[in-house]
């Protein structure tokens, strides 16, 4: 069962317990309700129940449904819960409507990621229909009634990432942004799959440090207080590992040595407790690979081993 705990006023982070690859589920409540990042679709069904079981809500008067971005962790789900509940609407980046009604790119996508029966784990994804999504682009306002979540696209984990900025709370929705943060050591951990930018991430960092929020809630492991310092960290480890990658790349290692050089990386520079598999270091060196191939800074056919 999920674990539920109330992070700020009206705000509840919903932990799911399982034991691969998943997002913290949020659900803000203003006038309206809506879910943050509801998951995959194994991950959905746990936080539904949770959200009916625990906290006593009524799922029917759920208004929105809002993936971060569409990665499977985050929301593989959203095809399924939009059958389930035709009243629901849900924002996705405008120029990336067309995945979420078609598919067939994310599914390919995953495959290669976590291999052809990533749907024993994660669940099938269903596409969204189209009546029920909203156009969103950076700058726009999701009015819950008394609360308003602001719409900050905010590119580099991946191209479609939208953060949401909370006035009620000052709090900032992160989604993958800023990377993964993990209270129990205080630790910030970059991820950076396929389809990340270097660049554009360190961009993105500035100007979410610019909104100066109150509350980080991460959309893995926790809530960050220290806002400013745990974005200044995640720019510092984007450069550090960008450094660590390239000059692995450039000598032509292979991908599990590097990955060690990350995790030694970030053992003595965050913490030795930290887990290797919640690290998703071969997600990240896959993803800086490819784009040190786009910037060519190495080239294309270079050691994929
Ligand atoms: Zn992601």
């Amino acid at each position: 069962m999920a674990r539920v705990s109330q992070v700020e006023e009206n705000i509840y982070e919903i932990h799911p317990e399982l034991n691969f690859m998943f997002s913290l589920s949020y659900l803000v409540l203003g006038e309206r309700a809506a879910l943050i990042d509801p998951g995959s679709a194994t991950q959905a069904d746990i936080v539904l129940r949770a959200i009916e079981e625990i906290l006593d809500f009524d799922l029917d008067s759920l208004s929105y449904i809002i993936p971060t971005h569409l990665h499977i962790d985050h929301a593989g789900g959203v095809g399924h819960l939009a059958r389930r509940f035709p009243q629901v609407r849900i924002p996705v980046y405008e120029r990336h409507i067309r995945y979420a009604i078609d598919p067939a790119r994310l599914i390919d996508g995953n495959k290669q990621t976590f291999g052809e029966n990533f749907a024993d784990k994660f669940g099938t994804i269903l596409p969204v229909p189209e009546e029920q999504i909203i156009a969103v682009d950076g700058g726009d306002t999701i009015d819950l009634g008394g609360r308003q979540l602001k719409v900050v696209y905010s590119r580099g984990h991946a191209n479609h990432h939208f953060c949401l900025h909370d006035d009620k709370s000052g709090g900032l929705f992160c989604g993958d942004a800023l990377g993964m943060y993990y209270p129990e050591v205080d630790g910030v951990v970059i991820i950076c799959p396929e389809g990340f930018d270097l660049n554009l991430s360190l961009q993105t960092i500035e100007q979410l440090r610019s909104l100066a929020p109150q509350v980080l809630f991460y959309a893995h492991e926790g809530t960050g207080r220290e806002t400013d310092d745990l974005m200044r960290r995640a720019a510092v480890e984007l450069r550090d590992c960008g450094d660590i990658i390239l000059a692995a790349l450039k000598t032509g290692e292979g991908s599990k040595q590097i990955e060690e050089r990350l995790n030694q990386y970030f053992k003595e520079n965050v913490s030795k407790e930290l887990k290797y598999e919640y690290m998703y270091l071969d997600l990240t060196v896959a993803g800086y690979r490819r784009y040190f191939q786009k910037c060519g800074e190495i080239q294309l056919s270079g050691g994929t081993n």
